[in-house]
């Protein structure tokens, strides 16, 4: 027999918790014909709601049902990770709790792993039921690092992944403080099979994320898989030498042909506020590398446990 992991992040979620339960349940043929054990991981991540209690419940009527809780509220990418790091099938399987991921596509995932592909990934397709700034803005996120990032970080990638024990290996080999696993699974390569699916809205609970959230989250991602944004300073600068000199010549030449007075002071002002600007947002850019820097040079450890069951 295979053991499968099914790892669940969780952030306030008391009501999602038992649906998403049965409906990972209504695959047990499939479980039973493929003879895979089940190894159900919920991950607490500092839920303040009755979660934890939810998933004792759980646990107290099916000894398939393991909890990891941590002290706080570390951030779904911790919640991941830890996951991966309790997890001990040969097969692992994130998911959300919401039922965004369905897990009746398990099946077809799993055909593709015996097949031969390291892992199965999902995308979706539509973001029916989103609001439509923030697929305007995820659609730009997606360009952008598609050409700025050399790991590839597919458009409409969800967590929702299944893996073999190799590549979480692989994964779990990356202790990198600032996660990102959307680029971390392009980055660390294997087969990848992708299967498409609708946008499903959410079963019950509200989403964690608002689109500030969002907006820091995909910088976090660009930082963390490109470094790009480091070269804006040097090519503003090669830019600003190459206008001031054409600029000099341009005064130089009229000087001596037509003896031109001083003159421009507002113009001076504008080129010299503009040239700062430049300089403080290349500043900052640096600034945040220094930053991202110091958090992995501290090497705190990603996520605290409080209880494990
Ligand atoms: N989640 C988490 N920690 C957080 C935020 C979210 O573990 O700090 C979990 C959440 O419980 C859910 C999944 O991550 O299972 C996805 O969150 P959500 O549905 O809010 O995101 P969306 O689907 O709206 O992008
Ligand atoms: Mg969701």
């Amino acid at each position: 027999m295979s053991v499968l992991s099914v790892i669940v992040p969780c952030y306030n979620e008391e009501e999602s918790v038992a649906i998403f339960y049965q409906e990972l349940l209504k695959n047990e043929p499939f479980f039973a014909e493929k003879e895979l054990e089940l190894e159900l991981i919920y991950v607490d991540d500092g839920s303040r709601d009755g979660t934890v209690a939810e998933v004792k419940k759980l646990h107290a009527q099916d000894e398939r049902v393991h909890l990891v809780s941590f002290s706080r509220n570390f951030g779904k990418e911790a919640a991941m990770f830890a996951g991966l790091e309790t997890s001990t099938g040969d097969y692992v399987v994130m998911m959300d709790v919401d039922l965004q991921d369905p897990p009746s596509l398990l099946p077809e995932m799993y055909e593709y792993i015996q097949q031969g592909y390291d892992s199965v990934a999902t995308r979706r397709v539509s973001r029916k039921g989103e609001p439509p700034i923030r697929s305007f803005f995820a659609r730009r996120f997606y360009g952008l690092m598609k050409k700025i990032s050399k790991t590839e970080i597919m458009d409409g990638a969800r967590d929702y992944r299944l893996m073999t024990r190799q590549m979480v290996d692989a994964i779990l080999s990356m202790r990198e403080y600032n996660r990102f696993t959307k680029g971390i699974f392009g980055w660390v390569g294997f087969n990848t099979k992708w299967l498409e699916y609708e946008n499903v809205e959410r079963a019950a609970g509200e989403t964690k994320w608002n689109f500030w959230k969002l907006f820091m989250y995909s910088l976090d991602g660009i930082m963390a898989f490109s470094t790009a944004p480091l070269m804006l300073a040097s090519v503003a600068g090669v830019v600003f030498c190459l206008i001031a000199f054409a600029m000099m010549v341009f005064i130089i030449v009229r000087k001596l042909i037509f003896g031109d007075p001083v003159d421009g002071w507002a113009s001076q002002v504008c080129i010299m506020l503009m040239i700062g600007g430049i300089q403080f947002f290349c500043t900052g850019i640096l600034g945040q590398y220094l930053a991202k820097t110091y958090m992995e040079v501290k090497n705190r450890p990603i996520y605290l446990v409080k209880e494990k069951i």
